[in-house]
């Protein structure tokens, strides 16, 4: 495989570093960042001090043509071998928390995990879907995560989101949550997220995401790197069950393997590269183009520069 040369750090890196409180890291490795640890580095990382300071670092980097990728815990994410141009914005996982009723509000670079944590302390249940999920809350907003027993629409009252022009509140139904996708403003980052949940039993609650995450152990790679479900399932279908049946289950291609354990997972078997990850992507959506007939969307999000020829 060879990497493009890549030019100097231009005068826009000290430039926007300037413009935020936090630690800006130039030329970032992003394969560390990411839960199925493939992929190049970002031209300048940047772990904002607070949510405050993400105004004028969107303001400054909309002015100078400086593209922005908000990156939360990695988890579905798939980044190119030639890295990511720009700027990798990754919020902090504290910040200012709120419990009123049946109402918390969460930071946005908080670990999933942490929803159902706050829950069960405040008595509340309706969120044990999410209690196996990786990634933070930012992340699961913008995917809309969840699984079969509920997802983040469900429970997501409201989001605050930074732009270059300040912080405000979006209520959820502005949102367009639908399968596995919403409809954030243009340059929006999540910076926290208001929940609605209800009273409840809550031991049950939490036997409910110990089964879940039991199960979870069972049917998933969980000790290989992974970004979890690649394709989107097809209405009515399972995206695993195709793989599978078209003979790719435990398939490898240079370091990448179509898991054997759970066909729409793809794993890591140690130095994978982002183009490995992709020719699996690419063999599986022709197979199942060309024998069954249906179109597999992409579940994971690419990020970085992309070779032409590597787009799956
Ligand atoms: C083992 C495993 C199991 C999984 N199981 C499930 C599952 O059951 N259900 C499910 O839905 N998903 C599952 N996933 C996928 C993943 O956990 C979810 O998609 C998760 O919501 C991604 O969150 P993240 O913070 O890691 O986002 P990232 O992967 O970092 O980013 C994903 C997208 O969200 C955007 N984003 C991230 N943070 C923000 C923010 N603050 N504001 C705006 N945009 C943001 C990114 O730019 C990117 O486009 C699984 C993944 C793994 C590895």
């Amino acid at each position: 495989m060879t990497v493009e040369p890549r030019p100097p750090p231009a005068s826009w890196v000290r430039e926007v570093a300037a413009a935020i409180r936090g630690e800006c890291i130039p030329d970032a490795p992003m394969a560390p960042r990411t839960s199925i640890r493939v992929g190049g580095p970002a031209d300048l990382l940047v772990r904002p001090e607070d949510r405050s300071t993400l105004p004028g670092m969107l303001a400054a980097c909309a002015c100078r043509g400086v593209p922005v990728l908000f990156l939360g815990g990695g988890a579905n994410l798939l980044v190119a071998d030639a890295g990511i141009r720009g700027v990798v914005a990754r919020l902090p996982a504290e910040g200012d928390e709120e419990a009123d009723g049946d109402r918390l509000v969460l930071a946005a670079g908080a670990p999933v995990s942490r929803l159902a944590q706050r829950a069960l302390a405040s008595g509340l249940v309706g969120c044990e879907f999410a209690a196996g999920i990786p990634g933070t809350l930012g992340g699961a907003v913008a995917m809309n995560a969840g699984t079969r027993i509920g997802e983040m629409k469900d429970v997501v009252e409201r989001v605050e989101v930074a732009t270059s022009e300040g912080l405000r509140w979006i209520p959820a139904p502005e949102l367009g949550f639908a399968y596995r996708t919403c409809r954030l403003p243009p340059g929006a980052v999540v910076t926290r997220v208001g929940f609605r949940l209800r009273p409840g039993d809550v031991e049950r609650s939490r036997a409910a995401m110990e089964a879940d995450r039991e199960h979870r152990r069972r049917t998933q790679p969980l000790t290989w790197p992974t970004w979890g479900s690649t394709f989107r399932n097809p209405p009515g279908d399972h995206a695993g069950r195709l793989v599978e049946a078209v003979g790719l289950k435990g398939h490898r291609i240079g370091n990448a393997m179509w898991s054997d354990l759970h066909a729409n997972f793809v794993v890591n078997l140690g130095g994978a590269t982002a183009r490995d990850c992709l020719a699996l992507i690419r063999l599986a959506r022709e197979r199942v183009r060309e024998r069954i007939g249906v179109e597999l969307e992409l579940e994971v999000r690419l990020a970085g520069a992309f070779a032409a020829d590597e787009h799956p």
